[in-house]
């Protein structure tokens, strides 16, 4: 079974080559400026122009803000880093402000490494395998003839279950990888292995002093700067990023971790790749996050911190003063501002069309005209949400198809925020909470 997000139709930006916006495209419809904006700033990440600087969107509830945002991560592609945050998960009993937040940059930057692996291939030529009761000390010997010599390797339980696996036998041609012990039986295509030409640009032939030929490739794997954080983290270990609770991490070890990879860098081993760190609500920071983005975002590694607001004039938290979106104003300073605006209703009816699709639901038309209009009164994402609730009272009536009356009484069950405060207000008095 697929669970179905309330973000799940968005693809990517929907954009054409030029960066500018299809009209209904990777489920995205509508909101054209932002989603150019949006864009031309993928395209200076990729660049690697966006140092140091930061991105808000700015506007109405429901405009759109988070599912552009999660639009760029999916245009980034799986190898970069993309975080998304509220900001109100900032404050908590386990840890410190500045800590999630130092956690919630990390998370942002990827390192890839790459690595050599050592691939040998040869003829078995013998086996001799030792296999104690417990079964996880098996060790062994192999004897390959490569196309020059012979070859003997110690085996491990892993190499040894990998053999078994493929039933390699005395006389089969195999190869294996001698860094993941991935083992493969070659058959006819061992002769044409031996082609230089044909492999991959990742694999190259090493003489060895002994006069063997060894093909070794290279792999390369992408974590991030608060993984290896965890899994050095001695007191947590790596099961803790299972687990989503790591605790605070000691500075000095950061510290570590940090020199270690500018060494990696260094030597051409690995590869910083900034991500993207999206803050939502960001409003809800208070002075002292702030004080912290703004460091944060001079770091040369920092990620694309982009973060969303819906409010207007605001407090800044922890301040007396009041300024745009709740940011202060040096901070604001450096941050490009994109807008968001209320959809019109063909946008919308769009949308809703794209999320009945999402969730194989069939609106009659006159449920698609009166949805719409409800979208307009209330929110895009009341509307969207109750697609799913009238589906379940057709389903009720053995109907497969959603009608306006499914949509009114899901309507009358559930309240969008202005109604329900407006039930609070004729409530006061008469309620005691
Ligand atoms: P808030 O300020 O309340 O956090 P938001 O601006 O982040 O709101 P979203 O959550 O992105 O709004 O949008 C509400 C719903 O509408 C989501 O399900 C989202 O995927 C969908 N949606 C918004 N804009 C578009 C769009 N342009 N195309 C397709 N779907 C959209």
């Amino acid at each position: 079974m697929e669970r179905i997000g309330a973000h799940s139709h968005i693809r990517g930006l929907g954009l054409d080559d030029r960066l500018e916006p299809r009209a209904n495209s990777q489920g995205m419809v509508g909101q054209a400026k932002a989603r150019k904006a949006a864009g031309m700033i993928l395209k200076m990440v990729q660049e690697g122009r966006i140092a140091g600087r930061a991105m808000l969107f700015a506007g109405p509830p429901s405009t759109g803000k988070t599912a552009i945002a999660l639009g760029m991560a999916q245009t980034l592609g799986p190898d970069v880093p993309f975080t998304m945050i509220a900001a109100s998960e900032v404050f908590s009993l386990s840890m410190s402000k500045t800590e999630a937040l130092t956690q919630a940059f990390r998370r942002s930057i990827g390192v890839r490494i790459k690595e050599e692996t050592e691939i040998i291939e040869g003829e078995v030529v013998e086996m001799q395998i030792d296999r104690s009761l417990t079964g996880a000390t098996k060790t062994g010997k192999l004897t390959i003839k490569t196309t020059d010599m012979e070859t003997i390797y110690d085996l491990g339980t892993k190499m040894i279950d990998a053999l078994a696996k493929e039933k390699v036998t005395a006389g089969d041609v195999i190869s294996i990888d001698k860094t993941s012990g991935k083992v493969s039986k070659l058959g006819r295509s061992f002769a044409r292995s031996r082609d230089y030409d044909a492999m991959g640009a990742d694999t190259k032939f090493v003489q060895c002093p002994e006069g063997e030929i060894q093909k070794r490739r290279e792999v390369v794997h992408t974590v991030s700067l608060h993984e290896i954080d965890v899994i050095n983290s001695r007191t947590q270990g790596f099961l803790a990023l299972f687990a989503g609770d790591t605790g605070e991490i000691k500075p000095e070890l950061r510290n570590q971790i940090n020199q270690k990879v500018a060494e990696w860098r260094e030597e051409g081993k690995a590869e910083i790749i900034p991500g993207v760190l999206f803050i939502d609500e960001v409003h809800m920071l208070d002075i002292e996050c702030f004080s912290f983005l703004n460091r944060a975002l001079e770091n040369e590694l920092s990620p694309l911190v982009i973060m969303a607001s819906n409010r207007g004039m605001a407090r800044i938290r922890g301040t007396k003063f009041r300024s745009p979106h709740g940011l202060p104003v040096d901070l604001l300073d450096r941050v490009l501002i994109v807008s968001t605006r209320p959809y019109s209703s063909e946008d919308i009816q769009e949308i809703i069309k794209i999320r009945c699709e999402e969730e194989d639901v069939t609106l009659e038309d006159e449920a698609l005209v009166v949805l719409t209009q409800m979208a307009l009164e209330t929110t895009l994402r009341y509307a969207l949400n109750i697609i799913s609730t009238a589906q379940v009272l057709a389903r009720k009536r053995k109907s497969d198809k959603v009608t306006t009356d499914d949509l009114k009484r899901s309507y009358s069950y559930f309240m969008d925020e202005k109604r329900s405060v407006q039930w609070l207000k004729e409530q006061q008095g008469v309620l005691v909470f």
